[in-house]
């Protein structure tokens, strides 16, 4: 019974961790179909600036599943890291990318360097890195078509290392974004040492700040910090105009959320841009 747990020390087995243990079990299995079957695509969601012009993209994963419909990647991420899948599953989402900025490039659009999303778990093994920048190579991904967010983590312990493969993205000359900044664990010795291009406040801290005081004082000394060390705010999950406002007196950069758009298909980009 559902009360009993967390009562002893261990979880008993019930029906609905059963449940859940196969759904992952099952989600898993389908993964490795999924991949070589072309069933993942990219979400876009527009990035804003004060005057709500669109800067900037963010892609992010879908799965259509053949008997379950669209999963989340909420759902498929954790699961794609735990099973290693994640690593084929980012040189697909790669090919996808590709794909949409050729489609977009034939219709004359030519958008900002889109934010893609990299799990720790694809930066970790270097016969895993060799193979992210084989593909960015093979795919002809320049720096002025992508750049990469990484969650703020304890893996930025990581970067200590002179090969680190933050160091060897901006060699390179890609862009990168610390993303949910706030909800992690690194320190702000970290922030100056990589010298990210953005930083992208999580969600948590700039919904609902206008009416909030805390929320307010601390994504406020965010945005100062970020400025002082040269690197553009970009606010997540604005959702209501006041927190829009706010964000701008702060002298926020780029804002994104569903106040301003959920992510688009593919086919809706241009006119975000006013193209097509
Ligand atoms: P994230 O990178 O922080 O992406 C932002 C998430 O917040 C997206 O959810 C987006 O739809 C959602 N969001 C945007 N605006 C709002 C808003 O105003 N309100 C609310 N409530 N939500 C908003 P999504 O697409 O479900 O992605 C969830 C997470 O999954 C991402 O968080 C990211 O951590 C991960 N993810 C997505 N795509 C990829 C990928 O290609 N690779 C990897 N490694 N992770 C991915
Ligand atoms: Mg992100
Ligand atoms: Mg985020
Ligand atoms: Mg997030």
């Amino acid at each position: 019974h559902a009360k009993q747990i967390g009562r002893d020390s261990f979880q008993p087995f019930t029906p609905q961790i059963g449940e859940a243990l196969h759904s992952r079990l099952a989600l898993e299995r389908d993964m490795v179909e999924a991949l070589a079957q072309d069933q993942f695509c990219l979400a876009y969601q527009p990035q804003y600036d004060a005057q709500r012009r669109v800067l900037g993209l963010e892609a992010l994963a879908r799965w259509r599943h053949p008997e379950r419909g669209w999963v989340s990647p909420v759902e498929f991420i954790p699961v794609a890291e735990s099973s290693g899948h994640i690593v084929e599953l980012g040189l697909v989402l790669l090919a996808v990318l590709r794909r949409d900025l050729d489609a977009w490039k034939a219709l004359g659009l030519k958008p900002p360097a889109v934010s893609i999303n990299l799990s720790w778990e694809q930066c970790r093994k270097p016969q895993h890195r060799e193979r992210f920048l084989q593909q960015l190579k093979l795919l002809q991904l320049g720096p002025d078509e992508v750049e990469f967010e990484l969650t703020e983590s304890a893996d930025f312990e990581d970067i200590d290392k002179p090969d680190s493969f933050v160091f060897t993205l901006q060699g390179l000359g890609y862009g990168l974004a610390i993303d949910d900044f706030g909800t992690g664990y690194s320190s702000l010795a970290y922030l100056r040492r990589i010298r990210c291009r953005k930083l992208k406040i999580d969600r948590l801290f700039v919904h609902g700040l206008s009416a909030n005081a805390d929320s307010h004082t601390l994504v406020e000394s965010m945005v100062r910090v970020a400025h002082a060390m040269h690197m553009l705010v970009v606010a997540e999950g604005v959702e209501l105009p006041a927190d829009e406002a706010a964000l701008i007196a702060m002298g926020c950069d780029l804002m994104q959320g569903f106040g301003f758009s959920r992510p688009v298909e593919p086919q809706a980009v241009p006119a975000l841009f006013g193209v097509a």
